[in-house]
């Protein structure tokens, strides 16, 4: 790997400045849901073992280059130190003063948490005197947010260019997880693509083709597809705009020797909502007025059937419409097998990407899953193939 982790730095009476995503929900000043926060904690721990005063940079919500008070990281703080179970020291500045009167105040085994890095107009524009001010607060620099690496940032990319620069834990595991699902996995390789639109994951798909053995197309991206090939879909979502580009895609995924799998039946309603009437129809006989919101079960056993031919899944999106059942059954089905094969040791299996965490949640099976990345738009970037900044600055 290109990148230094924890393991790589002498951090003994170090101050490290750590960049983490505790971009956290949070509804009247309280934080709603603290799983962010319990993630940075293996990182945290890690640093203080080693000897290092840990010191957290941090977004928070979008302020836009401006102070605003309802964003400041001093609401995240009480639910931080809960966490962590460690005394939390709030800097009310990322840089300067307050900052430095912070880290000083802090003891050995105590965090220090720095406000609001987009409270700093050069936060988002990568501002190199801001990262330098940054900088000079500490010894070496630690990140642990791959979720905002494909933001090029002061905290996220230009810090790493002024002190030594290591990936945290989580970033670690995370980088971990995707190379072996797309860097260096191992063969065959299933990816499951599904979601509403072809057009928002355009990029996603072509370079999968070149990536992986088999490409399973869902939801309503599928869909567009289908209509590519001549089928009508009734009153369904598709974008017929966009034929085109989908036989594209089809031609690419050929001469890369991708075989692609599109729904063979689905489930097709009048209208899209809860109790709406349903039936399965092989997928070329969707009736004029009906869509279809799900993949069928012969679908998901022609799937089902990939699965277990496969050492390495890689999923983003639903394959139908998951949040009304029972347009849920077809993603629910799928997830469990794959939960299933990767917890008998027949898949390494990784998902990530918007609403693909919610539907594996949703179908209980997140859990057996040998990553699943929360990362959304670092994730989808990364399926792209593109290169995020704030990984590549660790390698530099
Ligand atoms: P995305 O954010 O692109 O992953 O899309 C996820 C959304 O696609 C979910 O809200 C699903 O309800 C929706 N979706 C999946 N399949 C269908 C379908 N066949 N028709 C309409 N919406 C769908």
């Amino acid at each position: 790997m290109a990148w230094k982790t924890i393991d790589d730095m002498a951090l003994a009476n170090k101050v490290v400045l750590t960049r983490v995503d505790i971009n956290v929900p949070m509804e009247g000043g309280v934080v709603t849901d603290t799983t962010r926060i319990d993630k940075i904690r293996p990182t945290v721990e890690d640093i203080i073992a080693r000897g290092g005063k840990v010191v957290l940079l941090a977004h928070f919500d979008r302020p836009k280059g401006k102070v605003v008070p309802e964003m400041s990281l001093g609401h995240v703080a009480p639910a931080l130190q809960a966490s962590l179970g460690r005394k939390v020291v709030f800097g009310s500045d990322c840089v300067g003063e307050p900052a430095r009167d912070a880290i000083a105040a802090a003891a050995q085994g105590e965090v220090v948490l720095l406000e609001n890095t987009r409270f700093h107009p050069g936060e988002e524009k990568n501002d190199p005197a801001l990262a330098a001010e940054m900088a000079a607060l500490g010894d070496v620099f630690v990140n642990d947010a791959f979720s905002a690496a494909h933001r090029a940032h002061a905290s996220t990319e230009g810090l790493a260019h002024h002190l030594p620069a290591a990936a945290g834990r989580l970033m670690e595991a995370e980088l971990r997880a995707l190379d072996a699902a797309l860097g260096t996995p191992k063969r065959p390789v299933v990816a499951v693509v599904g979601g509403a639109k072809v057009s928002t994951k355009l990029e996603l798909l072509g370079n999968l083709v070149t990536k992986v053995d088999h490409l399973v197309i869902g939801g309503g991206m599928a869909n567009t597809f289908l209509v590519a090939q001549g089928v009508e879909v009734g009153k369904s979502l598709a974008e017929r705009d966009m034929a085109e580009t989908a036989r594209e895609i089809l031609a690419k995924a050929k001469a890369a020797g991708c075989a692609i799998h599109l729904p063979v039946d689905v489930v097709v309603a009048g209208e899209f909502k809860a109790g709406a009437a349903s039936k399965t129809v092989a997928a070329d006989l969707c009736p004029a007025d009906q869509m279809i919101l799900d993949a069928g079960p012969a679908t998901v056993a022609a799937l089902t059937k990939v699965f277990e031919a496969s050492h390495t899944l890689i999923w983003n999106g639903p394959l139908g419409a998951f949040e009304i059942p029972p347009f849920d059954a077809a993603t629910t089905a799928a997830a469990k097998m794959a939960a299933a094969l990767t917890k008998a040791g027949k898949l390494v299996s990784v998902a990530g990407g918007g609403d693909t965490v919610s539907a594996l949640n949703h179908a209980g099976a997140a859990t057996d899953f040998t990553f699943i990345s929360t990362a959304g738009g670092a994730f989808l970037e990364w399926m792209e193939g593109k290169t995020l900044p704030g990984v590549a600055a660790l390698g530099a």
